[in-house]
């Protein structure tokens, strides 16, 4: 868990309880790495959602979810409406890239508004245009 292999460390945050920040620059569109956890059905999925409230679950599609409560240093990537990496889903993996460059020091922040259905959580990004929901 303690393994960056991607220039980034978990910290503090001030939108959300932990966050995810560059350790150095990080150029537009590369790769950052992949969120890790553990693979469950989607089934499994919803019961321990509703059963913990967790939100670090990502669903890929009607049969399989990640559950990242276990997870790397990039699962603490908050939400943002203006984020400034991007995921992309491929099959069971859940890749995030760099949205533009990024400087040293700074909070990575993902749009999960797209992975994520619930919306039952309050977004507290502070971006001009948060849609207030998770
Ligand atoms: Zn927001």
């Amino acid at each position: 868990m303690a393994f960056n292999e991607h220039k980034i460390k978990s910290a503090k945050s001030k939108i959300d309880g932990m966050g995810a920040f560059a350790i150095a620059p990080i150029k537009a569109r590369s790769k950052i790495g992949n969120m890790t956890g553990e693979i469950i059905s989607t089934r499994e999925a919803r019961k321990r959602v509703k059963a913990t409230k967790r939100i670090k679950m990502v669903e890929f599609n009607e049969r399989w979810a990640l559950d990242a409560t276990n997870s790397n240093d990039i699962s603490n990537i908050n939400h943002s409406c203006s984020p400034n990496t991007y995921i992309r889903l491929i099959n069971t993996t859940v890749e995030f890239y760099a949205l533009r460059n990024i400087k040293k020091g700074e909070e990575l922040t993902a749009d999960y508004g797209e992975t994520q259905h619930e919306k039952t959580l309050k977004c507290g990004c502070g971006a001009p245009n948060c849609r207030g929901w998770l």
